[in-house]
Order: structure tokens, then sequence, then C-alpha cells
């Protein structure tokens, strides 16, 4: 197994041209919606959301994979994130987002993949513990990875970049 680069950055979830996925933070019907789920399917157009109709309903930790239609990247793997303090236990829920997801391009023989701060938004998930999480499941799935090279962790402030900068570095991994 090759190592993983994991890295972070400051940026738009819907412009990051040089993945060849992106993870929606999804809602379970799969639709179009505010923050990310907006971001992604403005940018992916309307035939995006006519893919998702027959992939929902999805459950909180559960990952699907659709086109990218408008989008930049080939694919968008959608991930319903749990609402904090309702779908329990959240942080194996949270947990189980970024390892479905990073399994399931890794089943497709993606090389990259590219995540926005799953249930940090309208969920309500505290941004720090949220990081932990995140870093954690994805540093335990990398030695499962054949293919995926690259996980690019993208937040919308440059206050959440600095959050998920600390906990990478606290995991011990580059980035
Ligand atoms: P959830 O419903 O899972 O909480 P949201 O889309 O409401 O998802 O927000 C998740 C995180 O993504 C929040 O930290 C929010 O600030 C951030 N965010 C919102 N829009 C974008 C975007 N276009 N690119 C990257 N991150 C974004």
């Amino acid at each position: 197994m090759a190592d993983l680069t994991i890295e972070c950055v400051q940026g738009d979830i819907a412009n990051q041209p040089d993945m060849e996925s992106i993870v929606n933070a999804a809602n379970a019907r799969l639709m179009p919606g505010s923050g990310v789920a907006g971001a992604i399917h403005s940018a992916a157009g309307p035939e995006l959301a006519r893919e998702c109709e027959s992939l929902a309903p999805i459950a909180p930790g559960q990952a699907v994979i659709t086109g990218g239609h408008g989008l930049p990247n080939p694919y968008v793997i959608h991930c319903l994130g749990p609402v904090y303090g309702v779908d329990k236990p959240s942080d194996e829920l949270l947990g189980n987002c970024y390892r479905n997801a990073l399994m399931l391009a890794d089943r497709k023989g993606l090389t990259s993949i590219a995540f926005p701060a799953i249930s940090t938004g309208v969920f309500g998930y505290p941004i720090e513990k949220a990081a932990r999480v995140a870093v954690d499941a994805i540093q335990a799935v990398a030695g499962k990875l054949t293919s995926v090279r690259r996980v690019r962790l993208v937040l919308f402030s440059d206050q959440d970049l600095a959050v998920f900068r600390k906990a990478l570095n606290a995991g011990g991994t580059s980035g």
C-alpha cells in the first residue's frame, strides 16, 4: 500500500477540480438543500437530483455514489451525517460517513476524494469534536485502501481550517 496524503484546505467543496470525487453532506432524501448540498447541486445541475432519486433515502453513516454531472469531478459520494445529539451514537455515525465514503471510492478504483466538514453546519456538530472523529476515521481506514492516495478536507472558514489542521497534526499525519 502506498502512503495516503491527507491535507486540509480552505475553500468551496464544489470547486475542487483536481479531485476525482467530492463528498456531499447530504440530507436523507439526497435532495438539494442549504450549505454543502446546495452548493453541490447547483454546480452539478438538475441531472444530479434526478440520478439521486433512485438511491434515496439513506441512513446516517451511509454513503452512495453518483456521477458529477456539471461538476468538474467525475463522481459525488453522498453521505448522511448524524444530527448532533439526535442520531446516536453520533461519533460512530459520523466516523461511518468517512469510512464508508473512503471504502466506496476505493472499491470504484478512485485515487482522490475531498470531504467537507460533514454534520458541522445545520446538523450542529461541534467543530473540534467533528475534526477529531474525521481524522481518526480516515487514519483508521488508511491501511485498507488500495487505490485512494489523496484525501482532502475542505473547510469553509479559516477558523474551521485551523481546527482541522490541529486535529490532523495531533493525529501525527502530514497535512
Ligand atoms: P450538515 O447538514 O451535514 O451539517 P452543512 O452543509 O449544513 O451540512 O454544513 C457542513 C459544513 O460545511 C459546515 O461547516 C459549513 O460551514 C460548511 N460548508 C457550507 N457550504 C460549503 C461549501 N460550499 N464548501 C465547503 N464547505 C461548506
